[in-house]
């Protein structure tokens, strides 16, 4: 387009205030805030100066764009003054999902963040002395029963567990407590990287202990750890290899051989489990997936796990193990800098209580991981048989869940999926077609279909999907 043609439908832009004076962006104005509402004028006037400069609007398109200009002021309100974190739709079919928040909390622990935020609490307040009290008890209760009870008469005189922000801070305080200055043996098969930014080894320099890797990438024995204690050692230190798995030639020290030449040693060992469960995977069909029960019974002394990943709580990071080595951590300074508040603490105690009672299937995540294909097969048929979309193929098929968020890597578990197609668009065209579905709706392509795991979405939430599909396999 001319530059004379150009100026020209720049001289037709209205100025903010002519906008302002609209009635209908007046009454805008009036609801939502003179400064907002200019503000989001700005925005508009600023998309369709854009759009000349690209050649994107023509006389009509900008006449167009023109007369609707208050409802486009209206939508740029709606969606500056919005929440921008909002709930979706799970359809992928990985129960702990990053990117997606990770575990969704029980009933019961919405209702105690509720009840205690909204309100004051005795957080740090021992009701029967009157006086200040510690936050952790609230919840370290709760592990002893989970824990200690089992634990204490074979390994460990008594355990106990502290909550920290997140587990890579449970890493860090960990490490900076029992090893700052000296040594910690890893061996070369367990220095990972989870999800982009922790990598053992930079959370072990931020610890201040000094990292001595041993072995190989794919073996490492025993004997090695031994060779390289020195008196410099203050720890020995397993990872779980949460997100991958080294198959072929390979060979892992055992944790019974680790347990006995740490105790021979006076050295103390740590396992970093990651994921965490509290419950008996195998129940699911799960193998190879160690708990946090296992760990503390074969003898390790401090093992750090999540709050938000098998454990099906809140994002925490857990420490538990021999109660000498937990008092020292909570005594760190670093403990009060990466300490939780109260809605964590309010969350985890409902968590955990579920536990204490044996209500699994309270727990969001520990139900999706019990459900059955048939069950989800059956979920995916009836919402199937409801569809009602010319444009839409949907059939129901074989597919796989994982649990995600770096628990047993290459475990999965049999389900059912809605498999999608629909004509005239892509198999990316209609995912995105549902991620902007209100609520949005979150789906795996995967050969050119759009596949539904019904087994992380609540059931809930199926008339959602199935709205969402009726519109979309209506207009293509
Ligand atoms: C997930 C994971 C971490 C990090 O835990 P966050 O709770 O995300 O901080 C650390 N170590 C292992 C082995 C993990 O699987």
């Amino acid at each position: 387009m001319k530059n004379a043609a150009l100026s020209e439908l720049f001289r037709q832009l209205p100025s903010v205030n002519d906008v302002m004076g609209a009635s209908a962006v007046g009454s805008l104005a009036a609801s939502y805030g003179h400064d907002s509402t200019a503000d989001a004028v700005r925005v508009v006037l600023a998309r369709l100066r854009q759009e000349i400069t690209s050649g994107l609007l023509d006389e009509d398109a900008l006449g167009l764009a023109l007369s609707g200009l208050a409802g486009a002021v209206e939508n740029q309100l709606r969606q500056a003054l919005g929440y921008s974190l909002r709930a979706v739709i799970n359809a992928t079919g990985v129960i702990l999902h990053t990117n997606l928040g990770r575990a969704p909390l029980s009933d019961a622990a919405i209702e105690h963040i509720r009840e205690t935020a909204a309100s004051y609490s005795n957080l740090e307040f021992e009701l029967g002395a009157g006086e200040r009290g510690k936050r952790d008890v609230h919840v370290d209760r709760l592990f002893q029963r989970l824990l200690g009870e089992e634990v204490k008469s074979k390994e460990h005189a008594a355990v106990s567990t502290i909550v920290v922000n997140n587990n890579a801070a449970a890493v860090l305080l960990a490490l900076n407590t029992l090893a700052e200055g000296g040594e910690v043996i890893v061996s070369r098969g367990e220095l990972v990287e989870i999800g982009g930014s922790f990598r053992i080894p930079d959370v072990m320099a931020k610890s201040g202990a000094i990292l001595r890797e041993v072995g190989t990438t794919n073996r490492t024995r025993t004997a090695d750890y031994e060779r390289a204690i020195t008196e410099r050692t203050r720890l020995l230190l397993r990872v779980h290899r949460s997100n991958f798995e080294i198959t072929g030639f390979t060979e892992q020290a055992s944790k019974a051989e680790l347990v006995s030449l740490a105790r021979v040693r006076g050295i103390p060992l740590m396992e970093d489990l990651g994921s965490g469960a509290l419950f008996d995977l195998h129940s699911v069909g799960i193998g190879g997936e160690p708990g946090v029960l296992d760990s503390l019974r074969s003898g390790v002394d401090i093992v750090t796990y999540s709050g938000d990943k098998l454990l099906g709580g809140p994002q925490a990071g857990l420490i538990s193990g021999g109660s000498e080595l937990i008092a020292r951590m909570r005594s760190n300074s670093l403990f009060r800098a990466l300490r939780v508040d109260k809605l964590i603490y309010a969350a985890l105690e409902a968590t955990l209580l579920e536990y204490v009672r044996h209500d699994h299937d309270a727990i969001p995540t520990l139900r999706m991981m019990r459900l059955t294909k048939e069950a989800i097969g059956k979920r995916a048929e009836a919402l199937a048989a409801r569809i009602v979309a010319p444009k839409l193929k949907v059939e129901v098929v074989d597919g796989e869940s994982i649990l995600g968020g770096g628990a047993a890597p290459s475990s999965i578990l049999p389900t059912r999926v809605l498999a999608l197609t629909c004509e005239g668009l892509s198999a990316d065209e209609l995912a995105a077609r549902l991620r902007g579905s209100d609520p949005p709706i979150i789906a795996r392509v995967d050969e050119g279909r759009v596949l539904l795991d019904l087994r992380t979405v609540f059931t809930a939430q199926d008339e959602a999907i199935e709205s969402a599909l009726a519109m979309v396999g209506r207009n293509g």
